[in-house]
């Protein structure tokens, strides 16, 4: 009774655990390898919340009944969680392991008839092979469920774990690890580039990017650590770091002299809008520092409109009554909801660089880069694009009418230093 789990019958997490740290403790050879092959039901969940239990347990009955009747005497099924279940795969090859793994896969192409209803669940499976992908019993559990973890979130069925998902996954763990303390390190810093106007040619605004260099990692792009920072809880702090330290460096371009009546622009994460006290800290941070609302611009991306609405909503119309303006960042590749467009007073969309990379030579990325503008302009927001690097996409954004510009086109992003001479020498020849 211990050792067997009561609904379905089969071996429990106990006895799964008992019988592969009875096959790893083997020397290995070239006929002992056995494969973990992780498996976790898709959608058991809503079937759950929507038909109850007792139709959840029906369903996990029959998925039970299903993957045993595939299996061959040699294998192992057990249930070790709810909706999980892990098959030990003995006399393993990597070959072996993949052509069953599929088989379980399409069993879940066939309803699962509960009642006389049809219910399609589906499946996501990871599998690791002992002794190639780790001699010890718990890294080949670690990298099954690894593997059947990438298969869910990269929402294919099955996913073999290799090096380079270890990789992947070990440079992540050290990027949150060492990005907790780039902030107290002194690790993180901010470039500003330029955003230009396409009619005067004037500088308008300046947007804080961030930058971070790791002693030992060197360089790493915030194309790659923004979601790990996001995914890891940690976008909270760093972006009250990015808030505090425009801040302060717009304070000291002023005490150097520095009269600019243009917005400098801070991108903003959702986690940061979440925080309860966000706004009355971020205002904190400006009436400190002397800084108007009036100049900074607050980019958020479209993205941070999928949790709460208006929850979010009411936070960013807070923001634009105090005198902050609102950028929507990366317009067009994400969730883009026209309704929602119309509740947010925002005053500029931005066009993301994916389009604007091949405005001049792709008829697609043209349409979509005419119709942002042309909604934008509708709307009455004005339209700004990014990643403007040769002079044919400049203009033809000029000759559609988008207001203005940022790309290496005009300038790279800049260290704090250099916006004081780029803005004194360049003026004139924009
Ligand atoms: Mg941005």
């Amino acid at each position: 009774m211990t050792q067997f789990d009561s609904l379905t019958g089969l071996p429990n997490r106990a006895f799964f655990i008992e019988e592969a740290e009875f096959l790893a403790n083997f020397n290995p050879t070239d006929e002992n390898h056995f494969s973990i092959i992780f498996a976790d039901i898709d959608r058991f969940k809503e079937l759950n919340n929507t038909h109850g239990h007792l139709c959840g347990d029906g369903a996990l009955k029959t998925v039970a009944k299903r993957l045993s009747s595939l299996l061959s005497s040699n294998d192992f099924l057990a249930r070790v969680d709810g909706d999980e279940f892990v098959v030990i795969h003995r006399n393993a090859t990597k070959t072996s392991t993949s052509l069953l793994a599929d088989k379980l896969v399409k069993s879940f192409s066939d309803p699962i008839v509960i009642e006389g209803r049809d219910n399609y669940l589906g499946i996501s499976i990871g599998s690791s092979t002992w002794p190639i992908d780790g001699r010890d019993l718990s890294s080949v559990l670690s990298r099954s469920d690894l593997a059947m973890h990438k298969a869910k979130v990269s929402h294919q069925s099955y996913v073999c774990y290799n090096k380079s998902l270890g990789y992947e996954y070990d440079r992540e763990k050290t990027i949150s690890i060492k990005l907790s303390q780039a902030i107290e390190k002194n690790q993180l810093a901010l470039v500003y580039q330029p955003k230009i106007d396409l009619v005067s040619h004037d500088i308008v605004g300046f947007e804080a990017l961030l930058r971070w260099t790791e002693p030992e990692m060197g360089f790493i792009g915030p194309a790659e650590f923004i979601p790990i920072a996001e995914k890891h809880g940690l976008m909270t702090e760093i972006g009250h770091w990015v808030i505090l330290t425009t801040c302060k460096q717009i304070n000291q371009w002023r005490t150097a002299g520095f009269d600019f009546d243009g917005r400098i622009a801070i991108n903003i994460s959702v986690q940061q809008i979440e925080q309860p006290y966000f706004y009355e800290r971020t205002l904190a941070v400006l009436k400190n520092e002397r800084i108007s609302p009036a100049q900074i611009e607050l980019e958020v991306t479209e993205s941070i409109l999928i949790k709460d609405p208006e929850k979010i909503i009411a936070v960013l119309s807070r923001l634009i009554r105090a005198g902050f303006s609102i950028a929507i960042d990366d317009f067009g590749t994400g969730y883009s909801s026209f309704s929602y467009l119309k509740k947010f007073q925002a005053s500029v969309l931005k066009i993301d660089r994916s389009f604007v990379s091949n405005v001049t030579t792709n008829l697609l990325d043209q349409s979509i880069v005419q119709s942002i503008n042309d909604l934008g302009h509708n709307l009455g927001l004005k339209v700004i694009a990014e990643g403007v690097e040769t002079i044919e996409q400049s203009d033809y954004l000029t000759s559609i009418g988008c207001d203005m510009v940022q790309g290496f086109y005009y300038s790279k992003p800049l260290v704090a230093d250099k916006v004081l001479s780029f803005i004194t020498n360049n003026t004139d020849q924009l």
